[in-house]
C-alpha cells in the first residue's frame, strides 16, 4: 500500500544529488516480505496482508546534506501505519560529539560495518574578518 510520496521516491522523482538503481525492483526482490512491524512489534508478511513502508530520507540541504539519501526503512502492517517518506531535516541532525555504539555479538563470524560520510564545507571564521575555515562534517 504505497502513497504518492513513496511512489515518487521509488520512481526517482524526488531524488536529489544521488541516484539509485531501480527501487521498484529493490522493493520487489531485495526487501523481505516477512517483517516485524515497527509499530506494534507483531510479525507481518506483505504476501498475506496489506503492509506499508516508511522510507527515512535525508532532506536535501546545500550545506548539510548534499544528497537526499535513503537511510532507513520501517515496515508496518497497513492497519498500524500508512506508507510515508519521512524527510529528516537539519533539526533532526544532532550537533556536537556523538557516541556511536556498535552491536556486539558472541559469534565472532558476525561482523558489523558502517560508513561515515564527512562532507567538506566552509565554516565562518571565529572573529570578524577571519577567513572562512574548511571543516569536515560527519
Ligand atoms: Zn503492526
Amino acid at each position: 500500500m504505497l502513497i504518492d510520496d513513496v511512489r515518487a521516491w521509488l520512481d526517482g522523482e524526488t531524488w536529489r544529488g544521488i541516484g539509485y538503481p531501480d527501487l521498484r525492483d529493490w522493493l520487489d526482490t531485495q526487501v523481505s516480505p516477512a517483517y516485524e512491524c515497527d509499530w506494534c512489534g507483531r510479525e507481518g508478511d506483505a504476501r498475506e496482508a496489506d503492509s506499508s513502508i516508511c522510507l527515512v530520507v535525508t532532506a536535501w540541504d546545500p550545506d548539510l546534506s548534499p544528497a537526499a539519501q535513503h537511510i532507513f526503512t520501517y515496515k508496518y502492517h497497513s492497519a498500524c501505519r500508512p506508507s510515508s517518506v519521512r524527510w529528516v531535516n537539519r533539526a533532526d541532525i544532532p550537533s556536537g560529539l556523538q557516541r556511536i555504539a556498535l552491536p556486539a555479538s558472541m559469534k565472532p563470524e558476525v561482523a558489523g560495518e558502517f560508513d561515515l560520510d564527512a562532507p567538506a564545507l566552509l565554516a565562518p571564521g571565529l572573529d570578524d574578518g577571519d577567513q572562512p575555515r574548511a571543516v569536515l562534517l560527519n
